[in-house]
C-alpha cells in the first residue's frame, strides 16, 4: 500500500527538525493526530502548542518525534509540492481549450484546486469539492477564497460550466460564509448568454451573501482564434462596453450607498474598450481584486503619477522602446510622454498585436515573444526594449509562446529588459538604463 503524508526534501542545518532527527525522505503522517496531505496543513498544525509528528522513514517504518515549538511554528524543512487538483467542469468559454499549439506548457493544465485559490488568488468553482474538503477549508481557515459563479441561475451555470447536472454552489459558499471563510466572486461575462437579467440576478444574489462575498470581478470573456469560442460567442464590443457600464452604474450606487462599497466591479478592458475615463480609486474596493484586471491601470496611474513626482535625474541620451498591448497602449503611451517631458529622454511606446493567440487577445499580459520580435525587427527601437512584466511566467520567465526574452534580445541585437511587476521596478529599470546612457 502506498505511503500517504508528505515528504521530506531538505532539512535546514541548526533547524529544530535537524535537532528531532528528522531526514530528507521521511514522509510526515500526522501530527497531533492530523493527518497532513500537504504543506498549508503542516503549517497550520504545526502552529498548535505542542506538537506530536508521526513520520515513516523508508527502510525502518513509523517514528513518533515531540516537540514543543512554543512561538515558532515552524521546523525548518522543504517539503514536496501537493499534486494540483483539476477541474471537472466543460465550461463554454474555457481559456485552456483556446490555446494556440506552442503554447507553455503550464498553461495547459486545467486546474481547480482551492489551495492555489488561497494561496494564489486562483479561482475555483466549487464543483469538486466535497464535504470533508469544505470541513478542511474551514477547520484550517483557508480564507479569503475566489469563486467563478459565472451565473446564479442553476440551469444557466449548469449551462455555462458544461456540466450533466446542477451543482450545489448556493449550498457550498453558505456552508462556507458560515464557517467563516470569506469569498471574492468572478463573472465572466459572455454576451448573450449571462448578461442583461440574468447578470442582474448573479450580481444581487451574491449582494445578499455580503459580508460573506466580499467583492465581485465581471470580466469580459476572452476569445483567442484556437477552439469554438471565436463562433460560440458575441465579441465585446465599444457599444456593448459603454451599455454595461451603463447598465450597473446605478446597482453600483445602491451599494456604496448601503454597504460603502462598489462590490461589483468591472474590469479595466470594459472602460478601455468604451472609450471611457477609468474610474477614481475608491471605485476599486482596495483594488482586492486587482490581479483579476479590476483596478490595475487606475493603481498604474496613480503609482506613475506618484513615482514620476518623486524621481528627479535628467537624462536626454536615453532612447529606447517599450512594447506593449493593445489595450494598454494609450495608457502606457500618454504616461511615457509624460516621463519624455520630464526627463528629457527618448522612449517610445509600440503597441504589439497579438498574433499568437488572436487579434481579440488585447492585453499585454497574453503577447508572445514571437509577437514583438515580428513587430519590432527592422525598426529604430533605439538602445534597448522593456517588455511588459506580467507577459513572463513567474516560474520560469518565458513569454506565453514559451519564448524568453533572451530570444527576443538575440533576435533584435538589443538588450532587453522587464518592466518588473511593481511600479518602484519599473521606474527603477527606467533609472538604471538612465545611468547606462549617461
Ligand atoms: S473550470 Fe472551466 S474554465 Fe476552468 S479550467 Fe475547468 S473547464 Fe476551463
Amino acid at each position: 500500500m502506498a505511503i500517504k503524508g508528505i515528504k521530506i526534501l531538505e532539512v535546514e542545518t541548526g533547524s529544530p527538525a535537524e535537532r528531532l532527527g528528522l531526514e530528507p525522505g521521511d514522509r510526515i503522517l500526522t501530527i497531533n493526530g492530523h493527518v497532513i496531505t500537504d504543506e498549508l496543513a503542516l503549517k497550520f498544525y504545526l502552529s498548535e502548542d505542542s506538537i506530536d509528528i508521526i513520520v515513516h522513514r523508508p527502510g525502518s517504518g513509523g517514528r513518533r518525534f515531540k516537540i514543543d515549538l512554543l512561538e515558532n511554528p515552524d521546523l525548518g524543512i522543504q517539503v514536496e509540492e501537493f499534486q494540483t487538483r483539476r477541474c471537472n467542469n466543460a465550461c463554454l468559454f474555457c481559456f485552456v481549450d483556446q490555446l494556440p499549439p506552442g503554447v507553455r506548457p503550464s498553461l495547459k493544465v486545467k486546474d481547480d484546486d482551492y489551495r492555489l485559490s488561497f494561496l494564489h488568488g486562483n479561482y475555483i468553482t466549487l464543483t469538486n469539492l466535497n464535504q470533508v474538503d469544505l470541513s478542511r477549508i474551514i477547520e484550517q481557515r483557508l480564507s479569503p477564497l475566489y469563486i467563478s459563479v459565472h451565473a446564479t441561475d442553476s440551469d444557466l451555470r449548469t449551462r455555462i460550466l458544461g456540466r450533466g447536472k446542477a451543482d450545489d454552489l448556493a449550498v457550498k459558499m453558505r456552508k462556507l460564509i458560515r464557517g467563516g471563510i470569506c469569498l471574492h466572486a468572478q463573472i465572466v461575462l459572455m454576451p448573450g448568454i449571462n448578461d442583461g437579467k440574468h447578470l442582474q440576478k448573479t450580481v444581487f444574489d451574491l449582494y445578499d451573501l455580503y459580508p460573506g462575498v466580499q467583492s465581485t470581478a465581471i470580466v469580459p470573456v476572452g476569445i483567442s482564434d484556437y477552439g469554438p469560442c471565436k463562433t460560440r460567442f458575441m465579441p465585446v464590443t465599444p457599444e456593448y462596453s459603454r451599455a454595461l457600464i451603463h447598465q450597473i452604474l446605478p446597482w453600483q450606487a445602491q451599494f456604496r450607498t448601503q454597504i460603502a462599497q462598489t462590490f461589483a466591479c468591472l474590469a479595466d478592458e470594459f472602460y478601455l474598450q468604451g472609450g471611457l475615463e477609468i474610474p477614481d480609486r475608491d471605485y476599486y474596493d482596495d483594488f482586492v481584486q486587482i490581479e483579476d484586471g479590476i483596478g490595475m491601470v487606475r493603481y498604474f496611474l496613480d503609482e506613475f503619477k506618484t513615482e514620476l513626482r518623486r524621481r528627479r535625474t535628467r537624462c536626454s541620451n536615453q532612447h529606447g522602446t517599450l512594447a506593449t498591448g493593445k489595450l494598454f497602449y494609450p495608457v502606457l503611451k500618454h504616461c511615457m510622454e509624460q516621463y519624455n517631458l520630464k526627463f528629457g529622454t527618448r522612449l517610445q511606446v509600440r503597441k504589439i498585436d497579438n498574433r499568437f493567440m488572436g487579434s481579440a487577445i488585447t492585453v499585454a499580459g497574453l503577447l508572445g515573444g514571437k509577437d514583438i520580435v515580428d513587430a519590432l525587427a527592422g525598426t529604430d527601437i533605439g538602445d534597448f526594449l522593456i517588455i511588459p512584466g506580467e507577459a513572463l511566467s513567474g516560474g520560469d520567465g518565458v513569454f506565453v509562446d514559451d519564448w524568453s526574452p533572451q530570444d527576443i534580445s538575440r533576435r533584435l541585437g538589443k538588450p532587453v529588459y522587464s518592466s518588473g511587476r511593481t511600479m518602484r521596478d519599473f521606474f527603477d529599470v527606467l533609472s538604471k538604463l538612465k545611468r547606462l546612457s549617461s
